[in-house]
């Protein structure tokens, strides 16, 4: 595979790199810091060396210039030996010339009286600086011209070694050498630590997306190569490319569901139609064949024997039932199409129980089954409401409290509720009961707990779908309670709306 050191080092952790720029930080901050502390501490020791220099060059002035004079080179000899010992006991190589540059006394002791005057002396001697220093590689040299008056008399040189320097200096290195290994190390291990913290996360993160963009990134997770931050790009751009593509797919269904809806819809409306004209058609012949079954039945077209008139009772049953059937049907398709209208008017609660116990009492008689009515004394005598419509949801649960009881008796109940905003009415059977896993869907169209052909008791099971229907446009709400075996109550509570009191007419 090709390599480059860019390449590479965009291969690197976040971590590693990190560490790395820390680590090159801290060396040349150390470094900086060292070289500059070297220099300082030079300058102090150049300065001591000097001031010692001068102080030296001092006293051997003031103890030569009379000997110097004199030109006594035994008394200057003692004089340099003692300069040694002024000098902490090191050696101090001092030499002292006359007033022509002639060396007359050095630190070597012996009778060096030369005939020829040295370089060194000789520029001092011509110069106007009266002490020069002069810094060597392992030496100060220091020279003073000795005056008396206004006159040159000698020249005084004494050297210094620059040795104790050399070695505070390979101190001051050796330390900073070590500080900036010991920063380098604890930089790094810092750095390092410091951006786990933060690439821990963002590898977490990188993970996380990777795993949302699986699908999209599955070829392309081998071949992300760089950092978390490079990685976690890829991934995003990945995930986001994924994501357009999921919005655009989303998009184009939502499209297509909502062609779908409308066809859907198209289809309901011209079911709802063609239901309601079919049964429009079918009660007018339906009407007729019961109009002229009553007539057979009453006798107006001649008597009927035994045979006949059961005959044509059953006929006048099954249209009965037929009828009603067509009727419920036509109550769906206007519900369903948003048909169905209520009227908001004042009726006696007393009236409506006289009026279904009228329609009922003969369903009570057939199956020998008690039918119990009581009206709460507190409710109101009339109520605001659709007296039409109420009496169909009250006919239509006792129709079938009548229908699954074999014995016992049924109950209608109507009263006002504790909070006195609703009232209530309900109708309780001993009868079959239903079970629990039913009590939602028998309010839905065509649900029976029986669905099977060989059922014993008869309807469409659109009874229970219209009721609810109704109860919704009234603002209420319908329940029901059962126990298998025992029987069932079907509870429906209205809002309790009250006529406006009529203002009372001046005769
Ligand atoms: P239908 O009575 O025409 O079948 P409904 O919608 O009125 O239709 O009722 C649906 C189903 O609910 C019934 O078939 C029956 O299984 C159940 N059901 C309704 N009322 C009772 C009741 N009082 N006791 C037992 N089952 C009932």
């Amino acid at each position: 595979m090709h390599w480059s050191p860019q390449h590479s080092w965009k291969r690197l952790p976040l971590s590693v790199k990190m560490a790395l720029a820390m680590t090159v930080l801290v060396v040349i901050v150390v470094g900086v810091i060292s070289l500059l502390s070297i220099r300082r501490e030079q300058d102090t020791f150049r300065n001591e060396l000097q001031a010692q220099a001068s102080l030296l060059l001092d006293f051997t002035q003031s103890a030569s210039s009379d000997a110097l004079y004199t030109l006594d080179a035994a008394y200057l000899r003692d004089l340099i030996a003692q300069t040694d010992e002024l000098g902490g006991g090191r050696d101090v190589p001092t030499e002292i010339y006359d007033r022509d540059g002639r060396l007359i006394a050095d630190s070597q002791g012996d009778a060096v009286y030369t005939l020829e005057s040295a370089a060194y002396s000789t520029r001092l001697l011509a110069g106007n600086s009266m002490t020069v220093f002069d810094w060597g590689d392992e030496d100060l040299t220091a020279g003073r011209v000795v005056v008396v008056g206004r006159e040159k008399i000698g020249v005084i040189k004494i050297s210094l070694s620059t040795a104790p320097l050399d070695e505070k200096m390979a101190i001051v290195r050796n330390r900073g050498i070590t500080i900036a290994v010991l920063a380098v190390v604890t930089g790094a291990a810092l750095a390092y630590l410091l951006s786990q913290t933060i690439t821990g996360p963002m590898r977490e993160l990188t993970e996380a997306t990777k795993r949302l963009a699986a699908d999209q990134l599955k070829q392309d997770l081998v071949t992300v190569k760089g950092d978390e931050i490079t990685a976690l790009q890829v991934t995003f751009n990945a995930m986001s490319a994924r994501l357009t593509e999921t919005l655009n797919h989303l998009n184009q269904r939502n499209h297509d569901l909502e062609i779908a809806n409308e066809a859907a819809l198209q289809a309901s409306r011209l079911k709802t139609e063609f239901l309601a004209t079919v049964s429009h058609e079918l009660r007018t012949p339906l009407n007729a064949i019961i109009g002229f079954s009553d007539m057979l039945l009453m006798g107006m077209s001649g008597p009927l024997n035994e045979k006949q008139h059961h005959k044509v009772g059953r006929l006048q049953e099954n249209g009965k039932r037929l009828l009603a059937l067509v009727n419920d049907i036509l109550d769906v398709a206007r519900i369903e199409s948003g048909r169905m209208e209520l009227v908001r008017e004042p009726f006696s609660p007393q009236k409506l129980i006289d009026q279904v116990s009228a329609q009922t009492r003969v369903l009570a008689e057939n199956k020998k089954l008690e039918f119990k009515t009581s009206l709460d004394a507190e409710l109101p005598l009339l109520l605001v409401g659709d007296e039409k419509r109420i009496e169909q949801v009250v006919i239509n649960l006792l129709s079938n409290a009548f229908k699954f009881t074999e014995q016992g008796s049924v109950t209608l109940r109507i009263f006002s509720d504790s909070d006195a905003q609703t009232w209530s009415l309900a109708v309780t059977d001993t009868g079959i009961g239903i079970p629990a896993h039913a009590l939602d869907v028998i309010f839905e169209q065509f649900r029976q707990v029986d669905n099977s052909s060989t059922r014993i008791y008869q309807g469409a099971g659109l009874g229970l779908a219209i009721t609810r229907h109704l109860v919704q446009m009234m603002d209420g709400k319908i329940k029901v309670e059962s126990t298998v075996g025992a029987g069932s109550t079907f509870t429906v509570t209205l809002p309790m709306v009250i006529p406006e009191p009529t203002p009372a007419i001046m005769v």
